[in-house]
């Protein structure tokens, strides 16, 4: 394992991310109840266990008739509510009134809307000639029994869950969700809400990266913050490695002090790589011990936030079976010109602005990597792409949604 990062050739921010996801195989799956299961993600193919609709049904309030007695005054021989069983058949010459979704009895081949008809006397009246199948929803015309209603490596959203309800899924299956532990080290952290003693500072991190990782589907677990003492770490690590995903923050970079790869390194865990051309979090780094994924992000509280969901996020939807594991990049016009860096992509924390004309994004004043205060206006992360020159204003940009 090297030692400094300033000679070394960094991974790109793609390598870096392809790295984790090979190591960020789907959890072993398990039964969820639909009501709990939005943001989970499907382990295999959820098939609907009826049509859709399972009859054909109403689409309208009406009379429910044969197009080939139309127009014509006929006897109302049969009335049909929703959630009723189907009616009898309907004779040749009568017409059935039936509410939206109620059963289109057999014999009749078309529904006429109340608006268009006169009901007098337990007769109606229509006066038009009608199309057949007008106002029907076929058996079926959703979805047929046995068919795919959501893919797997899905995640389950309000259209999804609304989907499965109405194909009769009451229980998925899908990855477990992982359990990730949070720890963050340095002396100097004290808990927000104590006093301060000359050098020391509010601990951010942790809580920060459990609001984000809690969004990408991760049972978090704070554990205590390490002050930067060898065994004080090594304890710490240890609990840690036994979740799925351990996630440190600080003590990564090249400091005396920056014990966390050296501690890993003698619990067993394999050094995946150390460093990532991207500002900020250039000292990011990611192993493995057996199944569980190893973070170590820079202390630096933007550094902490931008990795996390650059990499640490698509690593937990990898981990829960998810197709698309992203992270996923919106489109947005940057309302100023924004330079380049010729070694490494960056990452600018943007206030994201809705117009008539799309997405603007204000870049923040204050970018440097400890300005965490400065980022609670941002909503955006642009991403710059390492490079010469610089974006001009109102160019085209790639961000991620903050918040
Ligand atoms: P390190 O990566 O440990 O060298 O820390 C880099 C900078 O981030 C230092 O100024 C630390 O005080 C600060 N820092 C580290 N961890 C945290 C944390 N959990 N919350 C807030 N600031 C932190
Ligand atoms: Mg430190």
């Amino acid at each position: 394992m090297s030692r400094g990062t300033a000679t070394r050739e960094l991974l790109t921010v793609a390598d870096a991310l392809a790295c984790i996801l090979e190591h960020a195989k789907p959890l072993s799956a398990e039964s969820v109840l639909l009501a709990d299961a939005a943001g989970r993600v499907l382990s295999e193919p959820a098939l609907s266990s009826s049509d859709l609709p399972p009859f054909a049904s109403s689409a309208m309030d009406g009379f429910a008739v044969r197009a080939a007695d139309t127009p014509g005054e006929l006897p109302i021989t049969a009335r049909v509510v929703a959630g009723r069983p189907a009616p009898d058949a309907l004779a040749p010459g009568a017409a059935a009134a039936i509410a939206t979704g109620g059963v289109v009895p057999d014999g009749a081949d078309t529904v006429v809307p109340l608006e268009r008809v006169v009901e007098r006397d337990g007769h109606v009246s229509i006066p038009d000639r009608l199309q057949s199948a007008s106002h029907i929803r076929p058996q079926g015309g959703d979805v047929r029994v046995g068919e795919q209603v959501v893919d797997a490596g899905i995640r389950l959203g309000p259209a999804q869950i609304g989907a499965l309800a109405a194909s009769g899924i009451g229980e998925v299956h899908c990855a477990r969700r992982p359990r990730v532990c949070v720890l963050a080290t340095g002396t100097e952290l004290r808990a927000p809400g104590d006093s301060l003693e000359p050098g020391e500072i509010y601990e951010s991190n942790r809580p920060m990266i459990a609001a984000l990782l809690a969004r990408f589907g991760a049972k978090v677990e704070l554990l205590p913050v390490v002050i930067d003492d060898e065994s004080a770490h090594r304890a710490a690590l240890e609990q840690g490695l036994e979740a799925d995903v351990l996630v440190t923050s600080g003590g990564v970079s090249v400091g005396p002090h920056d014990l966390v790869r050296r501690i890993e390194e003698e619990l067993g865990v394999e050094e995946r790589f150390w460093g990532v051309a991207v500002k900020p979090g250039k000292p990011l780094s990611f192993g493995t011990r057996a199944a569980t994924l190893v973070f170590g992000l820079p202390g630096n509280p933007v550094s902490s936030l931008v990795a996390s969901l650059v990499f640490v996020a698509p690593a937990l939807l990898a981990l829960q079976g998810a197709s698309d594991a992203g992270p996923v990049y919106e489109h947005g016009r940057t309302t100023t010109a924004l330079q380049r860096n010729g070694q490494r992509d960056e990452f600018v924390r943007a206030e994201r602005i809705a117009t008539a004309a799309g997405v603007e994004l204000a870049p923040v004043t204050g970018q440097e990597s400890h300005m965490i205060v400065r980022a609670a206006s941002a909503g955006a992360l642009v991403h710059v792409p390492r490079g010469d020159g610089r974006i001009e204003e109102g160019e085209l940009v790639r961000y991620l949604v903050l918040a």
